[in-house]
């Protein structure tokens, strides 16, 4: 699965990080440009309003103190007073008394008036009994007290500045260990899980909400774990139960082949005899059943191999009019057995091969006309087949198989496709069935390009019928049957050394050998196939691979090891598990060729060509010393 990239965790860091750096410097910067320019002047004034409070009260009560000098007329007094006030107050800049009339009393001579930044001026009207005497001003230069003021407010913004940055420095160090770090570690262990590694460490506990933050975290990848945990023991039960269904089938596909080898190359070599009609009829309803059995037994373990994603359609040259009375041949017994008539419909040119898996469609018909044989007992059974060219290279195969049968009800209609789903009627108690056959016919069908329909009335009868187009093979299949028993009177001799524990499967050997004029000598183990191997020139051994002791691997890496007169002699590995697997475990193993079981005459004809090709076989036949007959 595509792994999703996770997110660059360290630049996420340095945002938040340096975001809360700017927001507290922001601030810091907001308060001291506060301080300068908002509170140092409106302290100022403040200040300067409580100077001028204070220079007021002292000069009411210097003003009071030169009273009885102005009643007096003392002026000497007056001088001596405010000489000595001014003295006393070095920031008293200006101190004027002038009468009521604006004559100046004091100072003698007026000095210009000098207007200075930081300066407070103020004047006192002394009266007496409601009779004004004098007016008293005084200039006051509070520089001084101004400069210690602002300084104050400087070292106050200096001590604030200080303040925030230690703040500043002690909350992004505290952020930095409560924040930012726990939040890093979450990511990087989230990151890490996203991995499969459900182990990285994470932030300690704590009651905050990063704390929660985690517990939640831990809480889910707990959840995730066991999770993944169940899916994959899911998945190894699901894979060890497929695993035990193929070696079932493995199995059973063995088992049954292996008394299919004895009925089919018999009954083959049987139709090679002079038979009478009668017999030739019967015993070719006994291969062709043979045939249907073998095919069945190789397409349910293919339609397996469908479920795991592997399935291969042949495409060989067949005719449909031998195929429908192939399989008409088959069922016919049975039909009359129940008193029906089973009738064919074959519109199409008998000459005129198709290209197309032959054994898939004869298991599809074999399963309608079977079923329709099972679920009628009156009337017929039709099976029809039309073929209408569509283009120069491809025919349009129309098949139907209807019957006069029991018929299906609608609602059941719709289930007969499923796996392992029957109608619940008489016929179904009757005859066992696994109800897999229509859902194997469905998959195949579509296989082919086609869709497997039915129409059905309850006690009238039922229609199963598809459409599929196939190219068209432009030779015909009576050429090939010629060809074919031309091909087999060429074949070259060669001694065949046969080789299996199974004294059926030795004599059927041993006689399509004979029949295809090669002579057969035989082991049933692998020690006894060394041992003639050591003594006999032999050009082709036909092994068979599951035998007790040594088994057809081995008994090929012995004679492959040089153990034999005879290492490079041809090996044809035989068995009833023809699953690709087993084929090539016979290559690997060192042969030259697979032949399954049951045996069939062509295909072990071909292979035998195929290792010697025909100027190889004369010679090898010619060859000196062979004790060939
Ligand atoms: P089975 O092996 O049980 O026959 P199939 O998949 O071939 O399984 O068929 C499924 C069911 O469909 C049958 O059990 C039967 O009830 C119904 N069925 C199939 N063919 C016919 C038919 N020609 N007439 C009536 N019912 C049929």
């Amino acid at each position: 699965m595509e792994q999703t990239a996770a997110p660059p965790v360290a630049s996420a860091k340095t945002k938040l990080r340096t975001r809360f750096v700017t927001l507290l410097a922001g601030t810091m910067v907001v308060c001291v440009a506060g301080l300068s320019f908002i509170w140092e002047p409106r302290i100022v004034k403040v200040m300067s309003a409580a100077q001028i409070e204070n220079l007021d009260s002292k000069i009411e009560i210097l003003s009071d103190s030169l009273v009885p000098y102005l009643l007096q007329n003392q002026f000497g007094a007056i001088f001596e007073t405010l000489d000595s006030t001014k003295a006393r107050n070095p920031h008293w800049l200006e101190v004027t008394l002038k009468s009521v009339d604006g004559s100046q009393i004091y100072p003698l001579f007026s000095s210009p008036h000098v207007e200075m930044l930081d300066t407070i001026s103020t004047h006192e009207t002394i009266s007496f009994e409601g009779k004004k005497l004098a007016v008293l001003s005084v200039d006051v230069d509070i520089s001084n007290e101004l400069g210690q003021i602002r300084g104050q407010v400087r070292a106050l913004t200096i001590l604030m500045s200080l303040f925030f940055f230690s703040s500043l420095l002690v909350l992004g160090i505290l952020f930095e260990r409560w924040v930012v770090r726990r939040v890093t570690l979450l990511a990087a262990a989230a990151k890490q899980m996203s991995l499969g590694n459900y182990d990285a460490s994470i932030p300690g506990k704590s009651n905050d909400e990063i704390g929660v933050l985690t517990d939640s975290f831990q809480f889910m990848r707990v959840t995730i774990r066991e999770n993944q945990e169940k899916l994959i023991a899911s998945r190894d039960e699901a894979q060890h139960a497929a695993e035990a269904k193929s070696r079932f089938l493995a199995m059973m596909s063995h088992e049954i082949r292996t008394p299919l080898n004895g009925i089919l190359p018999t009954a083959e070599i049987l139709l090679e005899s002079d038979l009478k009609d009668e017999q030739r009829h019967l015993l070719s309803t006994i291969r062709d059943s043979g045939n249907s059995l073998k095919t069945i037994i190789n397409d349910i373990l293919d339609v397996s191999k469908l479920e795991e994603g592997k399935f291969d359609l042949r495409n060989e040259p067949f005719s449909p009019t031998s195929l429908a009375k192939s399989i008409t041949g088959v069922f016919e017994s049975a039909a009359k057995q129940k008193g029906i008539k089973l009738r064919t419909n074959i519109q199409h040119d008998p000459k005129m091969e198709l290209l197309g898996d032959e054994g898939r469609l004869r298991q599809v018909l074999s399963n309608l006309v079977g079923n329709a044989i099972k679920f009628t007992s009156a009337g017929y059974i039709k099976l029809e087949i039309r073929t209408t060219q569509q283009n120069s290279d491809c025919i349009n195969v129309d098949i139907s198989v209807s019957d006069t049968g029991i018929g299906i009800s609608p609602k059941d209609i719709g289930t007969i496709f499923e796996r392992f789903s029957q109608v619940d009627n008489r016929s179904n108690r009757e005859y066992q069935g696994s109800g897999l056959g229509l859902a194997i016919c469905k998959q195949l069908v579509s296989a082919m390009g086609g869709n497997l329909l039915v129409e059905s009335e309850i006690g009238r009868g039922s229609k199963f019928h598809f459409s599929i187009n196939l190219p068209w093979a432009k030779s015909s299949l009576d050429q090939v049957a010629e060809e074919d028993h031309l091909q087999f009177l060429q074949a070259a001799t060669a001694h065949v050394l046969v080789v299996d524990d199974n004294r059926t499967n030795l004599k059927v050997a041993q006689i399509i050998l004979a029949s295809l004029g090669h002579t057969v000598c035989i082991a049933e183990n692998g020690y006894e196939a060394i041992e003639i191997l050591n003594n006999e020139n032999v050009d082709l051994v036909l092994l068979d691979v599951n035998m007790p002791g040594i088994d057809g691997y081995e008994t090929t890496q012995r004679i492959r090891a040089e153990s034999t007169n005879n290492p490079k002699v041809k090996i044809l590995g035989h068995s009833a598990s023809a699953f690709k697997e087993d084929k090539d475990r016979c290559i690997n193993a060192g042969m030259d060729g697979f032949v399954a079981k049951p045996l069939s005459k062509r295909e072990l004809f071909q292979e035998i060509q195929r290792l010697f090709p025909q100027e190889g076989a004369k010679t090898i036949a010619h060859s000196p010393g062979k004790t060939s007959a």
